[in-house]
């Protein structure tokens, strides 16, 4: 017998019929002899339905108190679905109890929708457990020391997910989804992708936190540090297949360290269409500038990704880097008003109209020219690259967002992995 999680998706959870169908392949886990604990998302849309509620009401509102309010109304999604799920079931006569985060309770600090989880009480769910019943846990929503409720940010269930998981050393942690894996790029763009059979956990981190969505990057983060056995599965394979077959489809999260010779020296492609560039253009060129551009970004919260600065002529230079698409509006407007009167900048422009573009693999570290390979392969396409930034086993690329599903394609091609993988 062991304690396992599982986590459906919004897709998954789309419709009554399809959460009868979750409740059946619950219900089948548990029969098996298995301690259930499920983490459901919201209905597919209701998180942008309730979300565009609120902006109907608040078009253009960032202020603490109005995000406070959009945890409040996100939060409801994954409240429905667990009822649901519960009430289908007790139909197929199975045990079964809901819990919003706040009950269990999951706290989290107080930022208001990227919300992080600190402690998760176990007490009430290892009770029920103990007493055969499967426990269902809203994904997504917790609530910080003053009894707020929180949200952890868009995907978030994932990272529910594997956070119970990890609080209740559970044996393995099971995301089923609306692809039967993780592949070497979304399947949405490019019908040539691959399923990997395993992903290193490293590999997985990098492509999470480079925009591949189906993980949460926290979600690989918790995974990491408290060793969760991880897997992605389909949840549109037949309720009915065999457990065992069932226990080893889709893609493991692996921990191993090894690189095997034969690995593909690059496993996997990212692509974000978040970011925005911003550029300061004839930027005096002296000690302190980096921050004194970037210092009042941070100090109103804005995360800073790719920057880059260019050689100085005649003690000038031009400074670019990206944010999140919801800040550029906000970023532009700082840079106008406090930090080019302070530094003597020429001129703010900006695009938000690029998208990053990563090629992922730890077989990096052990080849030389994959870099160059990568720009080759763009260049061919005749796609500019506007930035670049590499780590161990990433390089990515900022472009025209018009040339992304090019680009995805051409380096899905250039690096093998439309090819089956060497066995
Ligand atoms: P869920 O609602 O189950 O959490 P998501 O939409 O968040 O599902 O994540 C699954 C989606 O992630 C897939 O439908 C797919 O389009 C997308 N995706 C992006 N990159 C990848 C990848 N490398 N492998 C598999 N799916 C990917
Ligand atoms: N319902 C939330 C969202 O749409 C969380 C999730 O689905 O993981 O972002
Ligand atoms: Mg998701």
């Amino acid at each position: 017998m062991a304690l396992i999680v599982h986590k459906y998706g919004g897709t998954s959870m789309g419709s009554t019929e399809r959460i009868r169908n979750v409740a059946k392949r619950v219900a089948k886990w548990a029969r098996a002899g298995h301690q259930m604990v499920v983490v459901p998302s919201a209905m597919s849309g209701e998180t942008n339905r309730l979300l565009g509620l609120a902006k109907e009401l608040a078009p253009s509102s960032t202020t603490p108190e109005l995000q406070r309010e959009l945890d409040m109304i996100a939060a409801t999604g994954e409240q429905v679905s667990v009822g649901l799920l519960a009430i289908a079931l007790q139909g197929e006569g199975m045990p079964a109890v809901s819990y919003t985060g706040w009950q269990v309770p999951i706290d989290t600090d107080s930022a208001f929708t990227k919300a992080r989880i600190q402690r998760i009480d176990d007490q009430r769910v290892r009770a029920d457990l103990a007493a055969g019943k499967v426990v269902i846990i809203t994904g997504f929503q917790g609530v910080d020391a003053e009894r707020n409720i929180t949200t952890l940010g868009r995907g978030g269930s994932d990272t529910s997910a594997v956070a119970v998981a990890a609080a209740l050393k559970a044996d393995e942690c099971l995301i089923y989804t609306d692809v039967d894996g993780v592949y070497t790029t979304d399947p949405r763009i490019v019908e040539q992708a691959r399923r990997l059979h395993t992903i290193s956990f490293e590999e997985m981190l990098e492509m999470a936190s480079l925009g591949s969505k189906v993980l949460q990057i926290r979600s690989v983060e918790f995974a990491g540090k408290y060793r969760v056995p991880l897997r992605v599965l389909s949840s549109f394979t037949p309720w009915d297949i065999p457990i065992e077959e069932e226990a080893s489809s889709g893609t493991l999260i692996t921990f191993e360290e090894d690189v095997k010779m034969e690995q593909a020296v690059v496993s996997g492609i990212a692509f974000n269409r978040d970011e925005a560039k911003i550029s300061l253009l004839g930027v005096p060129d002296r000690p302190g500038i980096a921050f004194s551009i970037l210092g009042p970004v941070a100090e109103a919260n804005i995360d800073v990704d790719v920057i880059i600065q260019n050689v100085s002529h005649d003690g000038k230079t031009d400074f670019s880097f990206t944010v999140h698409r919801n800040d550029y509006a906000r970023t532009i407007e700082l840079l106008k008003s406090s930090v080019v009167p302070k530094t003597g900048a020429a001129e703010v422009s900006g695009d938000p109209k690029i998208c990053k573009v990563s090629i992922v693999g730890i077989g990096m570290r052990s080849h030389v020219g994959v870099a160059s390979r990568m720009f080759q392969a763009l260049s061919d396409e005749g796609i500019n690259i506007q930035m670049i930034t590499t780590s161990e086993i990433k390089t990515s690329v900022v472009i025209d967002e018009k040339y992304m599903e090019l680009a995805v394609r051409a380096l899905h091609k250039a690096f093998d992995l439309d090819q089956p993988a060497a066995v």
